[in-house]
């Protein structure tokens, strides 16, 4: 079962991932968007990183909630409210449990996602976060490392795509040939909850 110490090591993870590949977020944001979403999550996970070290929550749904506020409250631009829908959602979801099962918490994220997808208006296909997170949540059933298979698969099938919401719409076709960057960073966040796994 996952207890809130798993549940603070994504997070960590996820924080060292998210530095670790800033520059590349930011490089793909500046293909077709404005170059911040490195910066945007750099600035979120290192917030959230030293908010669970002052006061470690404990219980998985309330490791996920203080995740989502910080994030919401610190990232600029539209992957801060999506991201932290989806943690708070998921941590709701969870409710009070001391340790959850994978199922339980791909169930969670699944509701987190869907709360994405009502926030955003994204469907799969068009070219957002929403296009790794999906398949990546439909795979957590069967394992962590399928997840992030899903994730990195689902990310890079955004490349092809035109883009249908968030900024990079603005640009129509010229949207297409680039991967998307919140689709990529979505990734990142994955493959941290299957290295928190072990
Ligand atoms: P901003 O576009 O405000 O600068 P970021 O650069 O941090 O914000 O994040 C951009 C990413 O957010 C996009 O690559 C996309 O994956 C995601 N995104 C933007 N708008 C939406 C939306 N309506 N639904 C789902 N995801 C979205
Ligand atoms: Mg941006
Ligand atoms: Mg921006």
């Amino acid at each position: 079962l996952l207890d809130a110490g798993f549940l603070r090591r994504w997070m960590t993870a996820a924080a060292a991932s998210v530095d670790r590949e800033a520059d590349r977020l930011t490089a793909l944001d500046s293909a077709i968007g404005d170059a911040d979403h490195g910066s945007n999550l750099r600035r979120g996970f290192t917030a959230v990183a030293s908010e669970l070290e002052k006061e470690p929550p404990d219980t998985p749904g309330a490791v996920l909630a203080l995740a989502g506020r910080h994030l919401i409250s610190t990232v600029g631009g539209a992957s801060g409210p999506l991201y932290g829908t989806l943690l708070r959602r998921a941590g709701k979801a969870l409710g009070d449990a001391a340790a959850v099962s994978r199922q339980e918490l791909a169930d969670a994220l699944r509701a987190g996602v869907d709360a994405v997808r009502q926030l955003g208006g994204a469907a799969p296909g068009d070219k957002t976060m929403v296009d790794a997170l999906v398949p990546a949540v439909d795979a957590l059933g069967t394992s962590f490392a399928a997840a992030r298979s899903a994730a990195e698969e689902g990310a890079l099938a955004t490349t092809p795509l035109r883009a249908r919401k968030g900024r990079a719409s603005y640009l129509g076709e010229r949207s297409v040939g680039h991967q998307d960057p919140g689709a990529a960073s979505s990734a990142l966040l994955v493959a941290a909850l299957a290295e928190a796994a072990g």
